[in-house]
Order: C-alpha cells, then sequence, then structure tokens
C-alpha cells in the first residue's frame, strides 16, 4: 500500500504499532503530522576536519575507518566502549560512556563518521561520546543524516531518541513531500518571496546553511498566522452575515439622563467605548465586542450603558461572571447606577434560593438578571434578551460556552459584550480576537495613583510586618494578603498556604489586629460574608488565595502582599496588584519572594517600574509564552508552533495578506486550497 499524507503513521517503514504509540504521545499520528514535527534545534556538524587537524574544545566531524573498538572497565568500575578511527592523516581514539552495545554494532573496518565535542581525556585528544553513523559502501551517494552537517534535533520523547526520528522523517521525506500541497495562493508566496511549502518542509529538517534554517522556518511561521487570522476573519464573516439582531438605540436624551445620575463624570476612554458600543447596538447585526481595561479602569459602567439601552428598547439583559464574589459585586454597581431609573436587578448565583428578585415584576417587563455561569442553566430566563454580557471568557469552560452559543444562536442573537481585565498585547488581540471588534480603556478614572511596588527577600520579611502594621494604622487602611495555595504541601515547603498561613499571621504577627479569611473552597456564603465584612472593616487584613484577582473592589485597601511571588506571572501579579490603589490613598503592593536567582528577581523587579497592563503582558509574553495569559488551561496560542506573536513584522505581513484575499473572494470560491485548510482546521479561536 502506498503512503498517503493521512495514513496512519504505523505503516510508515520501521515504525510499526509499538513506535507509533510512543509517537502519538509527541502528537504525531499521520504521516503528515511526521513530516511538519519540527526540530528545536539543530547541531552544527558541518565542521569536516581531517583528524590531524582537530583540537580540544571544537565541535567537529571526521570520517574515517575504524581501526578497533573494545569494552573498557576503569578502575573506578565504570564501563567505557573505547575505539579508535582513522583517516589518510592520522588517528584518533573516541570513548563512549554507557553504550555497551556499540561494540555489537560497529565492527572494526566500518567506515564511520564522528561527530562532536573534541576534549582532553588525561593526556590524549579524544571524542567524548560522540554521535556516529556508518557509512555503507554500497551507499547511493545520499547525505549522511547524522553527521557531517546541520543536524535537526527533535523533541524526545520515551523509548524514542531525535537519532531514530531522523531517520523516519528523512525517510517520509523521500516517499512523501512530493505530496503536500501549498495552501498559500502562488500570488501570496511570490508577493512576500516565500519558499514554496516543499522546500520549506525539507529544509526545517535538513538544512544545508544556517540561514536556510530562517527562511524555512519563516515560510512555516507565516503560513500559521495566515491561517490563524483568515479563521478569525471568517468567523467575524459568518458572524456578521449570517446572525440578526433587534438594532436597539438610545435616545440622546436618555444618554444624558444616564450620565446625570452616575457618581462621577464617564473618563474620555469610557465615553468611547460607550459611543462604540451605541453604535454596535444600533444595528441589525448583533454587536459582538471586546472590552478590554485594565483592573479598575470602570468597565463595569460601560456594562451599564449598555444594559440600560437594552432596557429602554424593552428588552432584557444577563450579565455572567466567573465567580460569585464578582456576580455580587457587580449586583451591587449595577444596582447602584440602574436604581434610579427604576431598573431592578435579579442575582442568580445557585439554586432558586439564591435568586435575589426585589420586586415581583410583569412578565411583560424587561429583566436584567446578573449571576454565574447558574444563569446559564436557569429555567427563568427572560424570553426576549438583548444583551449579554460576559465578564473574563476565557475563565468558562467548554460546556458554558456551548450553553451560551445555544442561548446566543437564536432568531434574534443578542447582542455580545465581553469584558476582561487581561491585559491582551495588541498583536494578540488582533490575531487570536481578531473575530471580535475591540475597545480599549487606557487610562483610569482620575485621582488614582501609581501602587508602588517593592519586591520583598525574605530577609526584610520582619520589617516588613513591622511597617504594614504601622501603616494600616496611620492610613486607617487594611491589607491583602495573598498565599499561592490553600493548605500546605508536602512537596513545596517553602510556599505559604492561606489556611497555616492565616492562623501564623492572626496569632503571631499580628495579635492585636482582627484577621480574616477567605479561600475558593469556603461555601459561597461564607466567602460573601467575609468579603462583606472586609469591606465594612471588620477585618484589617484578610489571608486570601488569588481568589481575590479579579475585580474585587474595596477601596479602603491599600496595601497587597503577595507571597511566593515567583509563583504568578507578571499579568497575574498586576491584577492582584490592582486590588489596592482604588482610592485616593497611596497604596502599596510588596512581592514577598525566596527566589534568589538573578532572571527570576528581574522578572519581578519589572513590578517595581512597569505600572500598565499591557506592557507587562508583552513581558509575559515573551518571558513566558502565551500560556501566562489564559492561566493555566491553554498552554499556547491553538495552531501555532513556530509563529511569535511578537514577530509584529510577520503578523502585519501575514494579515496584509489576508486581507488582499478576502476583500476580493470573502468565501474563498477562487482559493480551493485554502478553503479546505480552513475547514478542516483544528484552530478554536479562544473566544469559540
Ligand atoms: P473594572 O474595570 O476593574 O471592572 P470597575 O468597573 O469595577 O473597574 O470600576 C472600578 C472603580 O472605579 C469602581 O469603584 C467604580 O465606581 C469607579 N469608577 C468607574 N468609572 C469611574 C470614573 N469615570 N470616575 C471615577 N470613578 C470611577
Ligand atoms: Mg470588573
Amino acid at each position: 500500500m502506498d503512503l498517503t499524507l493521512t495514513s496512519p503513521v504505523q505503516y510508515v517503514l520501521r515504525v510499526g504499532p509499538s513506535m507509533a504509540g510512543k509517537l502519538r504521545n509527541l502528537g504525531i499520528n499521520t504521516v503528515y503530522d511526521l513530516l511538519t514535527y519540527i526540530p528545536f534545534r539543530y547541531d552544527d556538524y558541518s565542521l569536516i576536519s581531517p583528524i590531524s587537524r582537530v583540537q580540544p574544545g571544537e565541535v567537529v566531524t571526521v570520517m574515517g575507518t575504524l581501526a578497533s573498538i573494545k569494552t573498557f572497565i576503569t578502575k573506578s568500575g565504570k564501563r567505557l566502549v573505547t575505539a579508535k578511527l582513522t583517516d589518510s592523516s592520522g588517528s584518533i581514539d573516541i570513548v563512549w560512556f554507557n553504550q555497551q552495545y556499540l561494540v555489537k554494532i560497529l565492527k572494526p573496518g566500518d567506515t564511520l563518521s564522528v561527530s562532536g565535542k573534541v576534549d582532553w581525556f588525561g593526556p590524549k585528544i579524544v571524542f567524548s561520546s560522540p554521535v556516529y553513523e556508518v557509512i555503507r559502501t554500497d551507499a547511493d551517494g545520499k547525505a549522511s543524516l547524522h553527521t557531517g552537517r546541520l543536524v535537526p534535533v527533535y523533541a524526545e520523547t520515551a523509548g524514542l531518541s531525535s537519532k531514530w526520528l531522523r531517520g523516519r522523517i528523512d525517510y517520509v521525506l523521500e516517499q512523501c513531500l512530493r505530496l503536500v500541497v501549498d495552501t498559500l495562493p502562488d500570488e501570496i508566496i511570490q508577493r512576500e518571496h516565500l519558499l514554496d511549502i516543499q522546500t520549506a518542509i525539507q529544509t526545517v529538517h535538513f538544512p544545508k546553511t544556517l540561514e536556510e534554517i530562517t527562511r524555512a522556518r519563516e515560510r512555516l511561521a507565516f503560513q500559521e498566522l495566515f491561517m490563524l487570522l483568515l479563521h478569525a476573519y471568517e468567523q467575524k464573516h459568518i458572524w456578521q452575515t449570517t446572525l440578526k439582531s433587534r438594532p436597539l438605540n438610545l435616545t440622546v436624551s436618555d444618554l444624558e439622563l444616564f450620565k446625570k445620575h452616575l457618581p462621577f463624570t464617564l473618563t474620555a476612554d469610557q465615553q468611547g467605548a460607550v459611543a462604540e458600543i451605541l453604535s454596535d447596538l444600533a444595528k441589525p447585526i448583533p454587536m459582538n465586542r471586546l472590552l478590554e481595561g485594565d483592573v479598575g479602569s470602570g468597565k463595569t459602567v460601560v456594562a451599564a450603558a449598555a444594559i440600560f439601552t437594552a432596557f429602554q428598547s424593552n428588552l432584557s439583559s444577563i450579565l455572567m461572571a466567573p465567580t460569585q464574589i464578582l456576580a455580587q459585586q457587580h449586583y451591587q454597581t449595577l444596582s447602584m447606577i440602574l436604581e434610579p431609573h427604576g431598573i431592578h436587578i435579579e442575582l442568580v448565583i445557585g439554586g432558586a434560593k439564591n435568586t435575589v428578585s426585589t420586586t415581583k415584576q410583569k412578565d411583560t417587563a424587561p429583566r436584567v438578571l446578573v449571576g454565574t455561569h447558574a444563569l446559564l442553566s436557569s429555567k427563568a430566563l427572560p424570553k426576549k434578551i438583548g444583551l449579554i454580557i460576559i465578564d473574563e471568557q476565557q475563565r468558562f469552560g467548554v460546556d458554558q460556552r456551548a450553553q451560551l452559543r445555544k442561548l446566543t444562536h437564536t432568531t434574534f442573537t443578542p447582542h455580545q459584550l465581553t469584558m476582561t481585565a487581561t491585559p491582551i498585547p495588541r498583536t494578540l488581540a488582533q490575531t487570536v480576537f481578531g473575530n471580535l471588534d475591540l475597545s480599549t480603556l487606557h487610562s483610569m478614572p482620575s485621582g488614582r495613583k501609581l501602587v508602588k511596588t517593592w519586591v520583598t527577600p525574605q530577609t526584610k520579611r520582619t520589617a516588613a510586618y513591622a511597617w504594614i502594621d504601622k501603616e494600616l494604622t496611620a492610613s486607617d487602611s487594611q491589607a491583602f494578603i495573598v498565599c499561592p495555595l490553600i493548605d500546605d504541601s508536602e512537596s513545596l515547603t517553602t510556599v505559604k498556604a492561606a489556611n497555616s498561613e492565616y492562623l501564623h499571621l492572626k496569632n503571631d504577627v499580628f495579635p492585636k489586629r482582627s484577621v480574616g479569611l477567605l479561600h475558593g473552597r469556603m461555601k459561597a456564603d461564607d466567602k460573601t460574608k467575609v468579603l462583606e465584612d472586609f469591606r465594612r472593616h471588620v477585618y484589617d487584613i484578610l489571608v486570601t488565595t488569588p481568589v481575590v484577582e479579579v475585580g474585587i473592589d474595596i477601596p479602603n485597601a491599600t496595601i497587597m502582599v503577595i507571597e511566593a511571588a515567583e509563583r504568578f506571572g507578571l499579568s497575574q501579579l498586576h491584577q492582584l496588584r490592582g486590588r489596592v490603589g482604588r482610592s485616593s490613598k497611596v497604596s502599596y503592593c510588596l512581592l514577598f519572594t525566596e527566589a534568589t536567582a538573578p532572571d527570576i528577581l528581574a522578572r519581578l523587579k519589572a513590578m517595581e517600574t512597569t505600572h500598565d497592563g499591557p506592557t507587562l503582558a508583552e513581558l509575559d509574553l515573551t518571558l513566558r509564552g502565551p500560556g501566562e495569559l489564559w492561566g493555566t488551561r491553554q498552554h499556547g496560542v491553538p495552531g501555532l508552533t513556530l509563529a511569535r506573536l511578537t514577530d509584529t513584522g510577520l503578523v502585519s505581513r501575514a494579515r496584509s495578506c489576508v486581507t488582499s484575499i478576502v476583500s476580493r473572494d470573502p468565501d474563498l470560491t477562487l482559493f480551493p486550497h485554502l478553503r479546505e485548510m480552513l475547514d478542516q482546521s483544528k484552530i478554536e479561536t479562544i473566544k469559540d
């Protein structure tokens, strides 16, 4: 049977069921997967030297005849294989450690190509555990794979070596590379001076020069970005051409009325976002907008304007938040803003007993429901929903998103507003969230001060506690102390856990102060009570886990202590820091760490000088990869292996190519390969 690109990898010569199982661990299922399994680095063994010329310290390749090979046991009992390799210029010794089997494989007289580092071994110059390759005398003139060249190195798994992969990849390249069809249209390949796909795949595995590697990877990365952007475009296109919504209008005088009842004036950014949203809502195509704004930038009031608009058009709204605490807070804020207009908010955070409905309403009156995912399964949802607002959507699970889709894809799709405090770098927003329109709140409401931030090493802990105690009295304020874990861990003995730290702080460190405890495993009612008590200043100090990360608004808190800060991404630290600095008082953030490694400290130090979320997010993106942005659930941007979103040049080239194609041919009828790839693509935008 001839191999095709979709053949199971098991049928590749010398793979078989057992190796196929191991390949599966690397995500390789088909011949195509194997072809496109990209090396993560290359060993440069391209320098071929006569044996007499090799120098200690060099990485070189030599070729010669194996003169002898034998096992050898050192005085200390170590087993070595020693060999001697000879060419016309001289001979050199080779030592392999722990590779006894080599005496069975390599025979005197074999022609051997050997690559690796040459070094002193006692008084002699030897090759130490080099890579080797037997050059068969009946060779058909093929270049060597493992030596004497730039050699690809692949991520390995147990029982499956890079060397073995190299052999199998070389084989499928020979058998199947010609079957790979170029996804990118010719015109783009020409215009962007890209390698064709077959050359790119061949070269990325077996490049002749370093420059070739760059070219090959550029081509493959370009394609990834192109497909990601095209996918986002397609999502948007489908949304706009297949969905209908009821247009919602707000009169100028109603808007004025809304603003008049606010306890503050909107910032310019808030005004801008409201205007963008009102313009979306007025259309018969459902809004699909992402409202991005740093913690404390005031997104809730923008959401309230949208809810107000729906209400005036006699339609209901629902706002869904990822946690009960946040739902409750939204409930309070929205009540404060909307009650003056006679709009009652209902809170849905669990069973019926938790549903708060302030008044009995007529069936026909529009409603405003705020809650957790409990909203989705609620049987008492309003009939005519005009607007759905989702706070921190990336925190919802797959099931909840599916339920939400069911709710939204009705005859009239509700307008949709997603809010996030996760600072999303621009490139990321435009690619991964390319299907959404974007509104950003850059500036903070006036009167906010930067949170003074210090990385605090273990040696200063005692002094820091004393300072906190003094500061709490001086400014009559409150402090958060965030611990990464709830309970003590056996493996992470230096990482503070909220439960035990709470007792320690309460009894030993701050015996005169009232200390509260909050963590995710507490009952919902207890959590709410603790937060309410903290808000009412029943506690001076709240020991907590990162459940306070998002959105908690307690303006009187001015100190944020984060334990084991090195365990958090910069974006997450920034979110936590955003819990303070929410009033006109000066606020502080202390990043406690026992880490001493310079790179870890440097990363944390960035918090001292950098106060804007997007910059920290970019830093996270370069230092720790995009997984950080979605918490632990997502480890990278789906669909991207080679491409980096930080490569803004390549991103913008790919974007302009997508635009040039879809502006002429939105359904891709002229580009059947693209069409097919897109339909098969496993890319899943985070938005889906
Ligand atoms: P986030 O964007 O983090 O959700 P919130 O909507 O919770 O921020 O707003 C944070 C705080 O700022 C709230 O107490 C809110 O009342 C207040 N706020 C919002 N907008 C303004 C404004 N324009 N001027 C003053 N305070 C504002
Ligand atoms: Mg919020």
